[in-house]
């Protein structure tokens, strides 16, 4: 199983451009599994946080969400409170995290339109449901695109939905596991079947600590990275 995933993952590198396949993504998690586990996984928020949280994260930095969300959610008492407050008193609570004229109405929005669909602010049945149909279900939702799915999917409820930001996205290209024209909505479909479902989160988990440690954006530190000898892009950075 583990071969084939892997097989499909490098025909779909080089079927979208990459030069050079290199290691499959299963090689590259234990590569970095040693250097960077354990990843235990635990829910960060329930589902109905995550998707207000992962509004909130849209085009700013972790930090600046996490305060946003702080003082929205010590402001109301209760999403169902959100879900009726007046959007200038939610943009004002999350000024913090940039363009709350934006994410506010969306954040109303996006609470009604699940009160309206489930009659109750309360996401776990989608554990119930087959991946893809859960992918689908949120991703009706407006603002919540393949990677805020999966966050919601993978981090609340521990589904194996794999999530790519801007540093699985950068590392998974240099490293050949998706090719130089992948889109980000393929990298999700790719990368996903490219591991085994108890390794998404490990695979999430490396690949961002990796690209935040050392395959940075700008230099990357080849000369130090435990992947270079088998790396396509190695000569990147600062051998
Ligand atoms: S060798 Fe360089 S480009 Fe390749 S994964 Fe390591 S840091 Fe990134």
């Amino acid at each position: 199983m583990e071969q084939v995933e892997a097989a499909a993952s490098a025909h779909d590198a080089y079927s979208e451009g990459s030069e050079q396949a290199g290691l499959t993504a299963a090689e590259v998690l234990e590569v970095l599994w040693k250097e960077y586990a354990p990843f235990p996984w635990e829910p960060r928020y329930d589902p109905i946080s995550e998707v207000v949280f992962t509004i909130l994260s849209q085009h700013t930095s972790d930090r600046n969400s996490e305060r946003a969300f702080k003082q929205l959610t010590d402001t109301f008492s209760s999403f169902e409170e959100i879900a009726q407050a007046d959007t200038e008193a939610i943009a004002q609570c999350v000024n913090t995290a940039g363009l709350a004229r934006i994410k506010a109405p969306r954040i109303k929005l996006v609470l009604n339109l699940i009160l309206e669909k489930r009659g109750a602010l309360d996401l776990y049945f989608l554990k119930e449901m087959p991946l893809e149909e859960a992918k689908a279900w949120l991703r009706q939702l407006p603002g919540i695109g393949p990677k805020s799915a999966a966050i919601i999917l993978n981090f609340a409820l521990g589904m194996p939905a794999m999530a790519v930001d801007t540093h699985i996205y950068r590392v998974a290209k240099r490293l050949g596991l998706i090719g130089p024209k992948t889109s980000y909505e393929r990298a999700h479909e790719i990368l996903e079947r490219a591991v085994e479902p108890e390794q998404v989160y490990p695979f999430h988990v490396s690949l961002i600590t990796h690209g935040r440690r050392v395959c940075k954006a700008q230099r990357p530190l080849c000369s130090q990275c435990v992947l270079a000898y088998a790396c396509p892009s190695r000569d990147l950075g600062d051998r």
